[in-house]
This record gives structure tokens, sequence and C-alpha cells, in this order.
């Protein structure tokens, strides 16, 4: 394949990333890489760069709603300084259980994964709006999906099935898994030496963990949505179910819209609990802990319990795989929380997990166990838009 300019689309609630690659048989190089950020406020960021670092726009506009922000790129993108797009790849996070493979996108295909838009409530709505936004302000541009759970796929039944009845199993509910991308570029990146018995902890605002053998994941801590599995910024993780029931109850007592009902309930799972829950200070990682020095007890028991969790998974993680030979982190927190590292690992030693405090004084790229820790612990940031290029380079190859 000559080398072709593939656009990356990566959004989040209130952010579209993107980046732009020139991409042909075995050749994947950088061109740009921006941001819309801070969509539903008067102050959003707007900022494209190049290769090199240097700002091309850098500009702080309303942004309204995602059609303006998602405009601002797309004219942008769509301008001479800029190659048009050979091709564009989309992440999505879930496409629910008819959409396991990634393909090309066509209306029909998004028509179907927007019927699974309560599998990742806070992603997909924005995510198939810019599917067809994109279709629209670049005709004939070949679109791509890249799955999250694509990763997941590999899981075995006992992963993947729930323990629910039959009726509720054939309407989808499954686990999924999430992050998949992410974990692919951790075992891209450690290629050609894939440590047979791998843990990625993918600790951002959103977190998971997923045990990996032999490259393929055999089980990950999210589940149908990314509201399950360990504490994030502002979501439960793994809850007693009969806890969401007890409050459904509560909510219904003072409404009779069942619909009402659910959103309010899906608000507090989602935006009000977590970390942002349990500390009532903050989402944001840098927050609590500016909060734990002032002496938050509340933000001291939030990261607790962050900290707890994971390593908890990564006991069972160790169980599932038979042993352990790596552990990486990534993600904002894994890549630049040193303390959160220190405090996951510090009751880990029994499992082989030693670290070295002076090397796990970093930010970014390092091995940071100790020289004689049977176990190496790895800081690798993710590398998701060169997977989605992969991907799109691969399925267009087809
Ligand atoms: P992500 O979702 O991967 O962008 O990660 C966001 C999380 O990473 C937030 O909780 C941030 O507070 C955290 N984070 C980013 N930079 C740092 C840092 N230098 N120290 C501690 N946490 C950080």
């Amino acid at each position: 394949m000559p080398s072709l300019p593939v656009l990356v689309l990566n959004s989040g609630s209130s952010s579209i990333k993107f980046s732009v690659y020139e991409a042909g048989d075995g050749e994947r190089n950088k061109l740009f890489e921006g941001a819309v950020d801070g969509i539903g406020t008067d102050l959003g960021k707007f900022w494209i760069k190049d290769a090199t670092g240097k700002r091309l726009v850098d500009q702080t506009p309303a942004l309204p709603t995602r059609a303006v922000a998602f405009e601002l790129v797309a004219k942008a993108l769509n301008s001479e300084e800029f190659p048009t797009p050979a091709a564009i790849g989309h992440r999505m996070v879930c496409g629910g259980p008819t959409v396991l493979e990634n393909q090309r996108i066509t209306p029909e295909l998004i028509d179907e994964m927007e019927r699974y838009t309560a599998f990742a409530p806070l992603h997909t709505p924005i995510a198939v709006y810019i599917m067809r936004e994109a279709a629209r302000l670049f005709p004939g541009v070949p679109n791509f999906v890249c799955l999250d759970s694509y990763f997941h796929r590999t899981m075995p039944e006992v992963a993947t099935h729930m323990p629910i009845p039959e009726e509720y199993s054939a309407m989808g509910v499954r686990r999924f898994g999430a992050h998949g991308i992410s974990y692919e570029s951790i075992v891209y990146q450690l290629q050609p030496n894939v440590p047979e018995k791998l843990i990625v902890a993918h600790l951002g605002n959103g977190a998971s963990i997923s045990a990996i053998r032999k490259g393929k994941c055999i089980d990950t801590s999210m589940g149908l949505t990314p509201t399950g599995g360990l504490i994030s910024g502002t979501r439960t993780g793994d809850i007693d179910p009969g806890v969401l029931v007890f409050i459904l109850h509560k909510i219904a007592e003072k409404t009779t819209s069942a619909v009402e009902a659910a959103n309010q309930l899906e608000i507090g799972a989602n935006k009000k609990s977590g970390l942002l829950g349990v500390s009532g200070v903050s989402n944001d990682m840098r927050d609590l802990r500016e909060a734990i020095k002032a002496g938050n007890a509340k933000a001291r028991l939030a990261v607790d319990k962050f900290t707890w969790t994971i390593a908890k998974w990564i006991g069972s993680f160790v169980a599932e795989l038979g042993g352990l030979d790596m552990l990486v982190f990534t993600g904002g927190i894994g890549e630049n929380d040193i303390d959160s590292r220190a405090e996951i690992c510090a009751g880990l030693g029994a499992l082989g997990i030693v670290l070295d405090a002076k090397r796990n004084n970093v930010r970014g790229p390092a091995v940071i166990s100790a020289e004689d820790s049977p176990v190496t612990v790895r800081v690798i940031p993710p590398a998701e838009d060169l997977m989605i290029v992969n991907h799109v380079v691969r399925l267009m190859g087809e």
C-alpha cells in the first residue's frame, strides 16, 4: 500500500482527540495531533500540533455542543494546510453483541451499534455522532471502527458469561471489557518478547486491569459497561447489585417515571461515584494527592479504596494466570502517579512484585521493579492511535 494520510478520531464525553498518520507498508509517521476539549463550556480548547510539537492551532473557542466542536476539527483538517485523509479510524468502546470485529463503517453498522448505547453510555452517543458527521464532512473517505472490546474477544465463556437468567443474556448482556486498544498497544510494544503471564493496569480517569496470557486477553475487570470493575474517577466499579436495587427503590419513591429513575441511577453510578463520590473533592488524582497532603481523610479513603481494589485484582489475576512474569502500569495515573504505583505494590511482595523506590520515582516509560524482583514491573504509555492506524491499514488491504 502506498503511504496515505490516516485520520484517527477518539472521542470522550467532553473531548474529541485526533491524529493524522502517514501510513503505508510498515511505515507509520505521525504528522499531526490535536484535540477539542471542554465540549459544553464557553471556554473550550482547540489545538493542533505537528510532529515536532509546534502548535499550528491554539484557540479557546466556545464549544456549546459537540456539533460545533467537530465542525472546528473537520474545517481545519479539510483546509489546504493538512492532507485530506485517505481513511478514517474511529475508536469505539463497545459495538454491542453483534459487532465484535473491527470493520468498515456503513450507515447500517452505525444504527446497529447505536442500539447498544447503554453498554457505554458516556462514550457511544458522541462516537456514533462523529461517525455520521465524518461520513458527511469527508465525503468518499472510507471510515473504519476499532473497538475496545476487540482485544477482549479472546476471553473464555467462563469470563464473559454473566450469572443472570438466559432472558437477560439473550439481550446481549455479557462481559465485553474496555480499554482494549490500550491493552493491545502494550502487547504490541512488548513484541517480540511478550511475557507469557502478563497483567496490565490501565489507570486513568477510567480504570481497568487485564490478565493476558501469551498476548491474548483471558480476563479483564470491566464488564458489560465501563462502570464495572475497578473504582474509577466518577464510576462505582464493581458493587453489590443490591445497592443499585435499593437506590432505585429510593429514587422510585420520588418519581413515577421508570426512565427518569433509571437515568438518575445511571448518573449516580457513572458520574457521581468512584474517587469523586468517596472523596467529595475531585475525580482527579492530582487534586486528591493535594487534598491528602492537606490532611483530607475522605480523599485518603478514596485513594486507599482505589489502590486496595487494584491490589486485590492483581492477586486474583495472578491466581488465574498461575503466576506472573510482568506487571505493566499505563494510563494517566499509571504513568504519572508514583504514589499510586507504590501503594498498589506495597503488599504484593508475596506475589513476587517488588518495586525499587528510586526507579519508581519516575514519570513515563521505565522498569520500576527491584533488580531481584521475581516479577518485572514496567511503566509503558499506551499507543492507541497507532493501533487504530494499524487496523485501518490492514482493513484497507482486505
Ligand atoms: P487519563 O484518563 O489516562 O488521561 O488519566 C487521567 C488521570 O491521570 C487523572 O486522575 C489525573 O490526575 C492523572 N494524572 C495525570 N498526570 C498526573 C500526575 N503528574 N500525577 C498524578 N496523577 C496524574
